[in-house]
C-alpha cells in the first residue's frame, strides 16, 4: 500500500504470476536475462558483482517454476541469426551497411521515432526474449510434451523496456505458427527488482539457497551468452561468431578478450581484419550518443559496417529495474557487475555461440539453418515508421 488513505494500491506483474499459479493447470516458465543474476545478490547484502546463477534458479525454483530456462541460450540464437544477417549484408550486400544490432527495445522504438528512415539498417533479429518466447511455445513445449496454452512464459529481466516489447503486437508468432488466436509468445516480465520483492515478501533466506541448474533444451549458454548483459558484449559476442563462419579458422586470442569494446566509455570504436576485409565497428550506449553518432555518420566518409547500440549506461547491467545503487557515486556498481559477466566468461570452456550444443540441436531439430524459412518466421521480425508519436 502506497497510500495513507489506502486509495491507491501498488500493483507489480509477479502478482498476475501469482494468479496464475492458482490454476493447478498452468505451467510456469521463468527464462532468466543475462544481467539478473549479477545483480540480484546486492538485494539480499551479498557483494556487489556476485555472480548468483545457481541461487537465482533455485529461488524461481522455490516461487512455484515448472520450469527454469536460460534467456542466455536465446543470447547464442540470435548471435547465429544477428550474425548470418551480419555476414549476407558484408558479402552479398543484401541490406545496407551499417548493421544496427536490435536486442535492446527501447534503442529500437528510438530509432522507429527519430531516425525512421534507418529501419533497414536495423537488424531484423528479435532480442533474445524476442527469441526465447516463441521457441519454449513451439520447440519446447512439443520436446517436453506441453499444451502451449497451458505455459505462463515469464522473463526475469534487468529491464523495463521489455515489458512493451513483450506486447508489440508482432510478438505472437508462435501462435500464429501453431493456429492459436491471442497467443503472445512471452507472458510477462518481472524485472530483478521485482523478483527480490517477491522473494522477501516469501520470505525466502536468498543467501542460504542451494545451487540448482537450469532445465535442459534451452538452459545451456555460452560466455558469449553470459557478456550480452552490458554494453559491447553482443559485439564481441558476435564477432567471435562471424569471424569463425567467415574464415573458417578458430578466432584469435584477442577476439576472444576483444578489450577495445570493453568499458565504461559512451562510444567506443574499431576496426577488426576478417578475410581481408576491414570490418568497422562502433559500440554505443545512451540514445543522445547514438543521434549524435548517427548525424556525424552521415555527415562523413567512413563506412561503419556493425554498430551496437544500448540504451542504458554500461548496457542492460545497468537497466531500469536492476536493483538500485544506494552506496556510489558514478560508474563503480556497473564496473563491479561487468567484471562480475566477463569473469564468468573467462571461466567457460564454452565461450562461441555457434559451439553452444543445444543451438546445434535446436536447428538440427527446429530451425534447421540461421534464416531458414522458419527461423525468418519466428525469430526476426519488422520494423515501422513511429515518428506520427512526435505529434509534428
Ligand atoms: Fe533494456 Fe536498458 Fe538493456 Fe536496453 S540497455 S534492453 S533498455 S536494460
Amino acid at each position: 500500500n502506497v497510500c495513507p488513505v489506502s486509495s491507491i494500491h501498488e500493483t507489480y506483474e509477479y502478482q498476475l504470476i501469482q494468479e496464475e499459479m492458482k490454476n493447478p493447470d498452468k505451467i510456469i516458465i521463468f527464462n532468466t536475462s543475462p544481467s539478473v543474476r549479477i545483480a540480484l545478490g546486492e538485494e539480499f547484502g551479498m557483494a556487489d558483482g556476485s555472480f548468483v546463477e545457481g541461487k537465482m534458479v533455485a529461488l524461481l525454483r522455490k516461487l512455484g517454476a515448472k520450469y527454469v530456462l536460460d534467456t542466455n541460450f536465446s543470447a547464442d540464437l540470435t548471435i547465429l541469426e544477428e550474425g548470418t544477417e551480419l555476414i549476407r549484408r558484408l558479402t552479398k550486400q543484401t541490406k545496407p551497411l551499417p548493421q544496427f544490432t536490435s536486442c535492446c527495445p527501447a534503442w529500437v522504438k528510438y530509432l522507429e521515432i527519430y531516425h525512421p528512415d534507418m529501419r533497414d539498417n536495423l537488424s531484423t533479429a528479435k532480442s533474445p526474449i524476442g527469441m526465447q518466447g516463441p521457441t519454449v511455445k513451439t520447440y519446447f513445449a512439443k520436446k517436453m510434451n506441453l499444451d502451449p496454452t497451458k505455459i505462463v512464459n515469464v522473463a526475469v529481466t534487468p529491464c523495463t523496456a521489455k515489458k512493451y516489447e513483450i506486447r508489440r503486437e508482432e510478438m505472437c508468432d508462435a501462435g500464429k505458427y501453431l493456429g492459436i488466436e491471442g497467443m503472445r509468445d512471452m507472458d510477462y516480465v518481472i524485472t530483478t527488482r521485482e523478483l527480490a520483492k517477491w522473494a522477501k515478501e516469501e520470505n525466502i533466506d536468498f543467501a542460504s539457497l542451494e545451487d540448482s541448474s537450469f532445465d535442459p533444451l534451452m538452459g545451456e549458454a555460452s560466455g558469449a551468452g553470459v557478456i550480452f548483459g552490458n554494453s559491447g558484449g553482443v559485439m564481441e559476442a558476435a564477432l567471435r561468431t562471424a569471424y569463425e563462419i567467415m574464415t573458417g579458422q578458430n578466432a584469435p586470442a584477442d577476439l576472444l578478450n576483444y578489450t577495445p569494446v570493453r568499458g565504461l566509455d559512451d562510444v567506443k570504436e574499431a576496426s577488426v581484419e576478417i578475410n581481408g576485409m576491414t570490418v568497422n565497428i562502433a559500440v554505443i550506449f545512451g540514445t543522445k550518443n547514438a543521434s549524435e553518432f548517427i548525424e556525424k555518420m552521415k555527415n562523413g566518409d567512413k563506412q561503419y559496417h556493425f554498430i551496437e547500440v544500448m540504451t542504458c549506461p554500461g548496457g542492460c547491467i545497468g537497466g531500469g529495474g536492476q536493483p538500485k545503487d544506494t552506496k556510489y557515486q558514478g560508474d563503480i556498481l556497473r564496473a563491479k557487475r561487468i567484471a562480475g559477466l566477463y569473469n564468468r566468461d573467462q571461466s567457460m570452456t564454452l565461450r562461441k555461440s555457434h559451439e553452444n550444443p543445444e543451438i546445434k540441436q535446436l536447428y538440427a531439430e527446429f530451425y534447421q539453418e540461421p534464416m531458414s524459412d522458419l527461423a525468418e518466421e519466428m525469430l526476426h521480425t519488422s520494423y515501422t515508421d513511429k515518428s506520427k508519436e512526435l505529434g509534428k
